[in-house]
């Protein structure tokens, strides 16, 4: 069992990382490769104290080199879910479970495009995840709306057990997809069905579809983990960085503005120390 399971490898969650690790905590961050954190974007900061004029790229790999140094752990995928399971959450990561007292939630700007129909259909014909779903959809038509390029992991493994797969990018370049999968392009305009997904709209016309496949950046955190309170469309925080969930924390752009790397930072320290203080309280309750 983990102390501090971190979601999200940005300026956030490899300050908590180090702050949990140093202070003898069995951490593990969960996150998707450095170039999907927004700082990779940034040309050059200038506003980060002691590092002066350095580019995105380069101040998250001097992040990342001090986290490894210090031993912080790494699992790189998207978590799908955060499951409160009494005193400890457990963790969906691609279909790999982790069990963690405590979750520090650092997952970036929340972007949440929901498709109309989404929300709706979410567990009944819409799912997050191909490799970890896909097996429902044995022998059946798919459409995946890929953010990402791993989403091609998820079209070529269910083309291997649908009758039919649609596919459409929505990011630049298509790398390896079988050449028996439809490619799309188009706006996805709505999800359709009664109970269950029937079909999906793109642009003004219907395909029919028993399932469609939302590989995206980042789940909405409001999927990630039910029941999370909100304020507007970041999550809501104290000053000591804990939602509404006990032993879950938040910190850096997912909690609002404003959006900058030394707020993410300072956040993180946050809410590692309040979560080793969580953790010190646990122990003594349970003596
Ligand atoms: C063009 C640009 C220029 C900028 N310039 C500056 C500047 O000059 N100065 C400044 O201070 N700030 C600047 N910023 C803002 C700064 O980059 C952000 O404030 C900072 O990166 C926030 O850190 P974070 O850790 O909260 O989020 P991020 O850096 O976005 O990291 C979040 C990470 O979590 C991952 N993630 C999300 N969901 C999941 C999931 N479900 N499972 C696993 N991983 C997940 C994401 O893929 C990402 O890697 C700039 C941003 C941009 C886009």
């Amino acid at each position: 069992m983990l102390d501090i399971a971190i979601i999200g490898a940005g300026p956030a969650g490899l300050s908590a990382a180090i702050n949990g690790v140093i202070r003898n905590k069995k951490v593990i961050v969960f996150g998707r490769e450095p170039k999907s954190s927004y700082l990779y974007k940034a040309e050059k900061v200038d506003n980060y104290l002691g590092m002066p004029n350095i580019s995105g790229p380069k101040m998250i790999e001097e992040f990342l080199n001090h986290a490894k140094k210090l031993g912080v752990e790494f699992h790189e995928g998207r978590t799908l879910e955060v499951f409160p399971m009494g005193n400890y959450y457990t963790l969906n990561v691609e279909n790999e479970f982790f069990e963690a007292k405590t979750v520090i939630i650092a997952t970036g700007i929340p972007k949440a495009n929901y498709i109309p129909g989404e929300k709706e259909f979410l567990g009944k014909g819409v799912s997050y995840c191909g490799t970890c779903d896909g097996p429902l959809y044995r022998g059946k038509t798919t459409m995946v709306i890929g953010e990402i390029e791993e989403a091609e992991e998820d079209v070529n493994f269910l083309q291997e057990i649908c009758d039919k797969v649609y596919f459409l990018p929505t990011y630049k370049e298509i790398k390896h997809v079988s050449p028996k999968v439809e490619i799309l392009k188009g706006k996805p305009k709505e999800i359709l069905g009664d109970n269950f997904v029937s079909g999906i709209r793109i642009d003004d016309k219907e395909l029919k579809v028993d399932g469609v496949f939302l590989i995206k950046e980042t789940v909405p955190v409001t999927q990630l983990i039910k029941g999370l309170e909100m304020e507007g469309k970041t999550i809501k925080v104290n000053r000591r960085q804990e939602t509404n969930f006990p032993g879950v924390f938040a910190a850096g752009d997912c909690t609002g503005r404003p959006f900058q790397v030394t707020k993410a930072v300072g956040e993180g320290a946050v809410a590692a120390l309040e979560t080793v203080s969580y953790l010190h309280k646990m122990d003594i309750e349970k003596k």
